[in-house]
């Protein structure tokens, strides 16, 4: 592989191999035998043709956000990470096409294109972080997906290095490709069909004008219920994030952001487009809140505010570090209607774990993400994590939703898919995954259960050694 790749491109060492042990998600560990850092399309086939003929399982790995294990090596075998092919290629600003690499971060697009009045519009709360060819793998969504779709609705070419290495174009730069919707298919695939080298996005126009008005909530039925209330008066506004108490209180201590300390539930709304007419359906927005019990509804004044109450929503996975030393995510879709049922049913299937939950969640589209709390020097409490976890999701599927909005199933919920998918529909899903990845070497133990898979489950807290001699406290 360093021949391949040249020097410094490989890591074998075991220490170095930790860090590639997980993703956002930490219940889940598996540990890689070598992570490269490939820098072009050709080095990846290159690989890919050698781990395939050598029968060496191999994974894609953008910056290890994801929150379902997807990255994870769990046969085993190579980590290909994307990280070095991070540029933007090509930009055709009258055709508003983009081509990049896919270990580009997802922001990092938004700021080379800002200057010349573009943006790209999927937002994932990660997008600080997060690779646009991991949202490929996940067709990620965002606060804005409400408005402007998932990454699905935004790629339109990739090309891939299939499974057996061959080099190839799905799709390409218009929108109306002939030939089976292969770039549909290959988004959202998570890895299991290949590894995406380019990608053609498409970029937007910033809008004309932007407004961000926060609803404060004394019941979190309130808030639930302005959701449908705005969506019913023919509003669509370009996000709508709901954020509870506790998420609240996190938020506050970390970045003094300003969402009021005593509410049980704040809606962070916005309305984007042209200037003409915005502040009509500002108001139409504010009654709708006020109709269903908003104590408060009020618009950030300026860019400077309007910032600071989106980084209270972005940033609040990470602020939760300051209430618990671990969570887990869940990432279950609902209809918007049954938001009040599914939160209370939330809450207590949460409470009769002995746990707390945390919500914070892209309430426009009805993607739930409860952060279920826990403490992994607690004996016992992953367990009962991963058990409300499962809970939640049979709950999600059974009104009528989905056990994954944008995470992905991963490792995470292999087990979970009969909730929502017949044996029927899996055997059809397993035909396609054959006939991309027919020796199954390409992401093992993903979407489907295999029986080689070697994933870690907990404890995920391991003292460090230094820790151990009682030198060092963690937490
Ligand atoms: C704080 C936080 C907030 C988040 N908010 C959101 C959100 O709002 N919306 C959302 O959708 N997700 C969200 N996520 C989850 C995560 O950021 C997304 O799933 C993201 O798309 C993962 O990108 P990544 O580069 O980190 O990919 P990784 O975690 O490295 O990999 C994810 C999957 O993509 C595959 N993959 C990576 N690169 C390629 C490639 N080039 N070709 C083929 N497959 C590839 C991997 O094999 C794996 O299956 C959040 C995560 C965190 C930690």
């Amino acid at each position: 592989m360093e021949a391949l790749l040249g020097p410094g491109s490989v890591l074998s060492d075991p220490e170095e191999l930790l860090v590639y042990e997980s993703d956002g998600l930490v219940l889940f560990r598996a540990l890689a035998d070598f992570v490269v850092f490939p820098t072009t399309a050709e080095q990846v086939s290159a690989l890919v043709k050698l781990a395939s003929r050598e029968g060496i399982p191999f994974v894609a790995r953008g910056a290890g956000t994801g929150l379902s294990g997807g990255c994870l090596p769990a046969e085993g075998g190579l980590v290909i990470s994307l990280m070095r092919m991070n540029r933007v290629l090509e930009v055709d600003y009258e055709n508003q096409i983009a081509i990049v690499e896919p270990g580009l971060v997802n922001l990092h697009l938004s700021w080379a294109v800002g200057p010349q009045g573009f943006y790209y519009a999927p937002d994932p709360s990660s997008q600080q972080a997060c690779t646009i060819g991991g949202n490929i793998a996940t067709n990620s969504g965002g606060p804005h997906t409400l408005k402007y779709g998932v990454t699905a609705n935004h790629v339109l070419g990739l090309e891939v290095v299939l499974p057996d290495g061959e080099l190839l174009w799905l799709g390409g730069k218009t929108r109306d490709a002939q030939g089976y919707d292969l770039v549909g298919v290959f988004v959202g695939s998570e890895g299991t069909f290949g590894i995406a080298t380019k990608i053609a996005v498409r970029i937007l126009k910033k809008p004309q004008a932007v407004r961000t008005i926060l609803a404060v909530f004394d019941q979190i039925d309130q808030a639930s219920e302005s959701v449908s209330a705005i969506i019913a008066r023919g509003l669509i506004p370009a996000a709508m994030e709901m954020i509870d108490a506790i998420t609240i209180q996190a938020v506050n201590d970390a970045f003094s952001c300003g969402y009021p300390p005593d509410a049980a539930a704040a809606l962070l709304i916005e309305l984007d487009g042209l200037a003409a007419g915005i502040d009509e359906q500002v108001g139409r927005v504010v009654q709708a809140c006020r109709d269903c019990g908003a104590r408060e509804v009020r618009m950030a004044r300026d860019e400077a505010e309007r910032q600071l109450l989106w980084k209270g929503r972005k940033s609040a996975f990470g602020a939760m570090g300051r209430l618990t030393p671990a969570y887990m995510v869940m990432d279950g879709v609902i209809p918007r209607t049954k938001l009040p049922y599914v939160l209370r049913r939330v809450n207590e299937i949460v409470a009769a774990h002995g746990l707390r939950v945390a919500n914070v969640f892209h309430a426009g589209d009805g993607n739930l993400h409860p952060l279920v709390l826990y403490d992994p020097r607690v004996p016992g409490e992953e367990g009962r994590v991963v058990t409300a976890g499962a809970e939640i999701l049979k709950v999600c599927a059974e009104v009528g939703g989905s056990i994954s909005g944008e995470h992905g199933i991963g490792l995470e919920k292999v087990d979970y898919m009969p909730f929502i998918f017949s044996e029927a529909d899996l055997a059809c899903m397993h035909r396609v995954k054959e006939a991309f990845n027919p020796t199954g070497l390409c992401n093992p133990g993903k979407i489907f259960p295999t029986r080689k898979a070697c994933v870690e489950v907990g404890p995920a807290y391991r003292p460090h050694p230094i820790e151990e001699k009682g030198l060092a406290q963690r937490f």
